[in-house]
């Protein structure tokens, strides 16, 4: 096993013994039905209303969605992952809902287990099936306030509960804070690598995952290498925290805020114009789009991903690549949250191009590409073992079938993911970061 897939192992293990430290549930079966049926009174707009009312059940978002395709299990179907959230609509808001009450049962506490099942080991928040619904029916969202009315129920599986609580009560993720982005930033000096911590102003404040301090602090060296390169007036603020926002698809609410609170403020205070999210797309789409809904106010920076920054700077001639040894080919694996959610397809295409690489493109890829199947929490997830190695077979299928010599991504957890597939499946695909490639051949 290689080092990093003995780490991530290691990873999973200790979020599963800090799961078995929290109870999963506490409160009586019925406290648990009327939470949710809270939550979705609350979240349930005139959108999801409508997404409710016309779903033709064709069954054509059942065939884009990698869990459905990797097991054929119609439990599996995206819509089918919110028919909680529809019952509750059909009965209690929707016209004649009286007269339906007398024919379609109640939501149950059997219901609530068998669903935070699904929607917390069978979607990856991807978002490929809310581009083939003919209705235009947006079905990922709908799933993330089925999480956010579980999580309220108390009922998210453990390892997410513990996480959020420690997110709440100490500020740092899987034991990661502002002294271990202090040693990573000192391990660099050391390199003859600068990374400047803390400075009070900065043009940009870039952030740190806990997943690179613990998995790949070859991307934040890589990071440091760039924005020095530049010569840009910039900054890592340690108290702005774990850049990946873990909760903001977990469902606990008051975590995810806090984290994006957190982020927004540090970077208010260095009066950066420019926030960098690192390889985490995650993190950026979590920052991007939800960053100013929770503060309540227009966030008066833009918001960039690495592989997106760093494109456009190879783009504007800023920054200057070496062309590597021809005959090079590799696939770019689109990440969920950066490509699909946020419409960042070309930037990095345009990195690659500039090193001189074939790239090999799979047959799913940009708009269209498939999940790695490690999304919104999913590649720590334990219990969706099975699942998520089914998800990944589409995912090796496609990126053998390019003859590419490496698979290269811009997301950590992508990149986690892609690594403990490869190990279960036994496959010698390298996997690549793009701003590691990128860093390693500065002209
Ligand atoms: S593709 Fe759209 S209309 Fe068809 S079953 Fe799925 S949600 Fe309903
Ligand atoms: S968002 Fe992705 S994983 Fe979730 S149901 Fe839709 S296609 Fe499946």
């Amino acid at each position: 096993m290689s080092a990093v897939a003995t780490d991530i192992q290691r990873l999973r293990e200790e979020l599963r013994d800090r799961g078995a430290t929290v109870k999963t549930t506490e409160l009586p079966p019925a406290e648990r039905v009327a939470r949710v049926k809270e939550v979705f009174a609350r979240r349930l707009d005139g959108n999801m209303a409508t997404y409710l009312e016309t779903c033709l059940h064709c069954g054509m978002c059942a065939e884009v969605c990698h869990f459905y395709e990797a097991t054929g299990e119609g439990k599996y179907t995206p819509i089918y992952k919110v028919e909680p959230l529809r019952r509750f609509y059909r009965r209690e808001l929707a016209p004649m809902g009286w007269l339906r009450k007398l024919v379609m049962r109640d939501i149950t506490p059997a219901d609530l287990d068998e669903w935070q099942k699904l929607v917390y080991d069978a979607c990856t928040q991807c978002a490929r099936c809310d581009m083939i619904c003919p209705m235009g029916i947006q079905i990922s969202p709908m799933i993330a306030v089925m999480r956010e009315a579980i999580a309220e129920a108390g009922m998210q599986p453990a390892e997410n509960k513990a996480l959020a609580k420690e997110v709440l009560e100490k500020g740092t993720l899987m034991g990661v804070g502002p002294e271990d982005y202090r040693r990573v930033a000192a391990d660099l000096a050391a390199q003859g690598i600068v990374v400047p911590l803390d400075k009070p102003k900065a043009r940009v404040v870039m952030l740190m995952s806990a997943m690179d301090a613990m998995l790949f602090t070859s991307a934040i060296a890589a990071t440091a290498k760039i924005m020095n390169r530049l010569g840009l007036d910039w900054t890592f603020r340690t108290n702005a925290g774990d850049a990946a926002v873990f909760d903001w698809t977990s469902g606990d609410e008051r975590a995810k805020a806090a984290a994006l609170r957190k982020i927004v403020a540090e970077t208010v205070d260095a009066g950066a114009s420019t926030l960098i999210v690192p390889e985490c797309g995650h993190g950026y789409a979590a920052v991007r789009w939800d960053g100013a809904n929770v503060v309540g106010a227009e966030l008066p920076f833009e918001v960039l991903s690495i592989s997106e920054f760093v494109g456009r700077e190879i783009e504007a001639g800023r920054l200057k690549v070496k062309p590597l040894p021809a005959g090079k080919s590799v696939t770019y694996h689109d990440p969920c949250k950066i490509g699909r959610w946020s419409g960042v397809f070309e930037e990095p295409r345009s990195a690659l191009k500039a090193l001189g690489v074939e790239i090999r493109e799979m047959e799913s890829h940009a708009k269209t590409n498939y999940c790695c199947g490690g999304g919104a929490g999913l590649v720590l997830n334990e219990r969706a073992n099975k699942l998520r190695a089914g998800a990944f077979h589409i995912k090796m299928r496609e990126a053998d079938a390019t003859g590419a010599g490496s698979v290269v991504t811009a997301c950590g957890h992508c990149r986690m993911t892609f690594i403990a597939g490869a190990q279960h499946a036994n496959w010698q695909k390298p996997i690549e970061s793009l701003v590691e490639l990128v860093a390693a051949n500065l002209a």
